[in-house]
């Protein structure tokens, strides 16, 4: 048996080891991570004897809002649309630094929010498909993703920093997405293989969106979208929209599900194109078919960019999602219990403090 200043000694040196490990493998960027390594995230929690959450500590509240962070183009210079690689890296530094964690998209969909304690989930997305999001370069005779791409600086900032998570999902226009025709395969191949993932922002983007045109014509866009889709990969479900301009008609019903000469879709989750973050998917208050987004740029955003959100929720701490680190529970304050989604008790645990 073990005295308690003993084990303690033992856990910290485990943890100091770990720590060393991290900072060793992080400098060695041209290895990249060991095989499997995606899953880490799990090994580094231990089963046994898992520490209580102090809540009230951590002020774990999973009915807080969430960021859906909304990107365009990655690349120079900077504009109302772009945001450069240099500042999209600052964005996934600030990110991490002040609690967040990445998740997927379709894991907020389904509230299966598998973060550590006392953090907070972020979704990113981009729209466009455009050439800065996703490029492969040829280094000695070899293709590699562009370092300076949104999905090798997502690769790279993971590989220093495993803990942050490696998800985004991609609202791709079916129409020549990421500006390298030759390797659309390829890509799409390459991003589900990573865990990314791919949603739909319509076959070709059309002006001024899905709020503009007939019916007949909009489920046309949707379901053109998945007959392309099911072109490279017949066997990945689509389950979101971007909804191109942010327009959308009245009537939502055939944006959500629906189907054109035979070809079905099914957009359980909607995305708009501003200005807030969105409520907890378990909230009553959350609406999948009309999911705000929060514009990840410095330039024009009146107040409601990624860094004017971050402040908010720093100067307002309960506003936000903010994990107990166990994704089979929903931990909440008493005096919000009246806001939880009805039913919700069928799908979770419930633990209110
Ligand atoms: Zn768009």
């Amino acid at each position: 048996m073990l005295k308690k200043s003993s084990f303690l000694m033992a856990i910290l040196t485990v943890m100091l080891l770990g720590g060393l490990l991290v900072s060793c493998t992080g400098d060695q960027e041209a290895l990249g991570p060991p095989a499997g390594s995606d899953d880490d995230p799990q090994d580094e929690d231990p089963q046994e004897p898992a520490e209580p959450v102090d809540y009230e500590a951590l002020g774990v509240n999973e009915l807080g809002q969430i960021m859906f962070l909304m990107y365009h183009e990655i690349g120079e210079p900077e504009a109302e649309w772009v945001r450069t690689p240099d500042n999209f890296r600052k964005d996934l530094q600030a990110l991490y630094e002040a609690g967040y964690r990445a998740v997927s998209l379709n894991d907020v969909l389904d509230g299966n929010i598998d973060v550590p304690a006392g953090t907070t989930p972020v979704v990113i997305t981009f729209d466009d498909s455009t050439p800065g999001q996703f490029r492969f370069i040829e280094e000695n005779g070899r293709l590699v993703v562009d370092p300076d791409c949104a999905v090798g600086i997502l690769e790279e900032f993971h590989r220093q920093h495993p803990d942050f998570g490696l998800a985004a999902t991609f609202f791709i226009i079916a129409v020549a997405p990421f500006g390298q025709e030759k390797y659309v395969q390829q890509k799409l191949d390459y991003l589900v293989e990573k865990g990314f993932e791919i949603g739909s922002h319509t076959y070709s983007h059309p002006y001024p969106g899905l709020g503009g045109l007939s019916p007949e014509k909009a489920r046309q866009e949707l379901a053109y979208f998945i007959k392309w889709k099911d072109q490279y990969l017949p066997d990945y479900r689509v389950r979101s929209l971007a909804l191109p301009y942010g327009t959308y008609p009245k009537d939502m019903s055939y944006i959500i599900r629906g189907e054109y000469e035979g070809i079905g879709y099914h957009n359980e989750g909607i995305f708009l194109v501003g200005a807030n973050p969105a409520p907890s998917p378990f909230s009553g208050a959350f609406r999948p078919e009309a999911i705000p987004r929060v514009r990840a740029s410095e330039m024009n955003t009146e107040g409601t960019g990624i860094y004017d959100q971050m402040q908010r929720f720093q100067e307002n701490l309960q506003a936000r999602y903010i994990s107990d680190g166990d994704p089979n529970t929903v931990v909440i304050p008493e005096k919000l219990a009246g806001e939880l989604k009805p039913g919700l008790e069928k799908e979770k645990t419930i633990i209110t403090y």
